[in-house]
C-alpha cells in the first residue's frame, strides 16, 4: 500500500473506531477528539518513515530542515549575522545526511514501536490538563492509527 491508500483507508476506518472508543471510554472533550484524531492520522502513515523514497520520509525532511536551520541560525545570528544561515542550513543538511538509515518494515513497523509512537500521546494530554479518558483516548488513538498501518502492511510483529 501507498501513502494514499495508507491514509484513505485509515481516514475511513476512523469513524468506527471512534465510536467503538467513545463507546467504552465515554465521551471526551473537542480539543482530544482532534488531537486525538491528528495522532491517528499521522499514526496511519507514520511507519514508512523507515522507507527511503517515502512521502512521510520527505515531509519529515522538509520539516527537519525548515526546524534545525531556523533553530541553529536564531542560536547563532547574534554572533555571525547573515553567515549564521548558511552554516545553520549547512548543520540541518548534514546532520540529516549522516542520520543513520533504517530498515524499511524493520523496528519501525513493529507494535513496539507503535507503543513508543503512543506514549508521546501522553505529554500533550498533560500539558492540556487531561483526565483518565482522555488521555486514554489520546493513547488508543494513536495506537489504533499506527497498528492499523502495520496490519494493512501485513507485518504485524512484535
Ligand atoms: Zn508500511
Amino acid at each position: 500500500m501507498n501513502f494514499k491508500e495508507h491514509l484513505e483507508f485509515g481516514f475511513w476506518l476512523f469513524i468506527p473506531i471512534y465510536l467503538i472508543l467513545v463507546t467504552i471510554i465515554g465521551e471526551v472533550e473537542l480539543k482530544f477528539e482532534i488531537i486525538g484524531f491528528l495522532f491517528y492520522l499521522l499514526g496511519t502513515v507514520l511507519p514508512d518513515f523507515d522507507k527511503e523514497d517515502s512521502t512521510i520520509r520527505r515531509a519529515m525532511y522538509l520539516l527537519y530542515l525548515g526546524s534545525v536551520s531556523s533553530i541553529s541560525h536564531s542560536f547563532f545570528v547574534k554572533h555571525l549575522g547573515f553567515y549564521s544561515w548558511p552554516l545553520s542550513m549547512g548543520i540541518a543538511y548534514i546532520s540529516w545526511k549522516v542520520l543513520p538509515k533504517t530498515k524499511h518494515r524493520g523496528i519501525f513497523h513493529s507494535i513496539r514501536f507503535s507503543f513508543v509512537y503512543s506514549l508521546l500521546s501522553l505529554p500533550v494530554s498533560i500539558i492540556l490538563g487531561g483526565n483518565l479518558n482522555s488521555t486514554l483516548f489520546l493513547f488508543l488513538m494513536a495506537f489504533f492509527g499506527y497498528t492499523i498501518h502495520l496490519i494493512l502492511d501485513g507485518s504485524l510483529k512484535f
